[in-house]
């Protein structure tokens, strides 16, 4: 049998985030590693514990998942999300969904009830109807800040994606990555978030990795897969993400940054935009850090 693992868990709320509103930020991404550390520290799983973080933050009007959510250039939401657990490296995804509150859940409703990875559009408001999740008014996701930003036409922008990566006793690894997308995006666009590989990637031998920032850039260069190549590669988090993001930018002509835990629960993370909300918490830290 395996020696217990000391739990950890890091989520991010977005490359690309207003330093003007640092602090709401902050007090969200501290809530989400919280409902996931409440999990993890009971001796969850790493895949609840993902679950909890990423719900809490998609909920939360201020990232943009879930409710809070961009809206297309039709103004409409058109959400992604995936999830993926690291032992027998399980996965699942939803794409362009709408009428549904946690696209997270769907997506591990996809992993956990079918044989497929990626769900799409009507075919996954279908699959959420047969499995009894709520449906909710699309207007219901569309927070008064985002109708104002689209009816000004403001530049579109990818602000406030959400994600979790967790390490629970048993050594499972589990990573999870939630949004609305980019901000006037063409309905039917489908980002990395989506993507396992790409936006999400999680394999309990090396660890998991949650993405955010132009998702075209990073479907370029499969960031989350590449980024634990570099980490199996170096053996350090920290080093690994940074490499990873320079390859987002230098490669993959695009901004954006990355969270990353390894199967000791080390925990890195970079990001080449001025700003990622990132909070982490493990044992030995105590309380939660919100290290930005
Ligand atoms: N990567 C997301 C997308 O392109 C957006 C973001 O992370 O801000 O859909």
């Amino acid at each position: 049998m395996q020696p217990a693992r000391v739990p950890s868990i890091v989520v991010h709320g977005g490359a690309g985030a207003d330093p003007a509103d640092a602090d709401e930020f902050r007090a969200g991404v501290r809530g989400a590693v919280l409902a996931g550390w409440t999990v993890l520290g009971a001796g969850g799983s790493a895949l609840d514990a993902v679950e909890a973080a990423v719900l809490a933050l998609e909920d939360h009007p201020r990232f943009n998942a879930g409710r809070g959510s961009v809206l297309t250039s039709a103004g409409t939401v058109e959400m992604d999300a995936s999830i993926m657990e690291g032992d027998r490296l399980s996965c699942g995804a939803v794409a362009a969904v709408s009428r549904i509150a946690n696209p997270i859940t769907l997506a591990r409703r996809v992993m956990q009830e079918t044989p497929h990875v990626l769900l799409a559009g009507e075919g996954a408001l279908a699959f959420a109807r047969a499995q009894g999740l709520p449906e909710c008014d699309p207007q219901s996701l569309v927070t008064e800040r985002q109708r104002a930003r689209h009816q000004a036409r403001l530049v579109p922008t990818a602000k406030g994606t959400v994600g979790a990566v967790a390490l629970d006793r048993s050594g499972t690894i589990a990573a999870a990555t939630s949004t609305g997308g980019t901000s006037g995006k063409l309905p039917g666009r489908v980002g990395d978030s989506a993507l396992i590989g790409c936006g999400t990637y999680a394999d309990s031998t090396l660890g998991g990795v949650s993405c955010t920032g132009d998702g075209e850039a990073i479907i370029r260069v499969v960031l989350a897969r590449e980024a634990l190549h570099y980490l199996k590669d170096a053996d350090d988090p920290d080093y690994a993400a940074r490499v990873a993001v320079d390859l987002l930018v230098e490669e993959g002509l695009g901004q954006g940054g990355l969270i990353l835990l390894d199967w000791r629960g080390r925990i890195g993370w970079a990001h080449s935009t001025r700003l990622m909300p990132v909070a982490l918490m493990s044992p030995t830290l105590g309380e939660p850090r919100v290290p930005f």
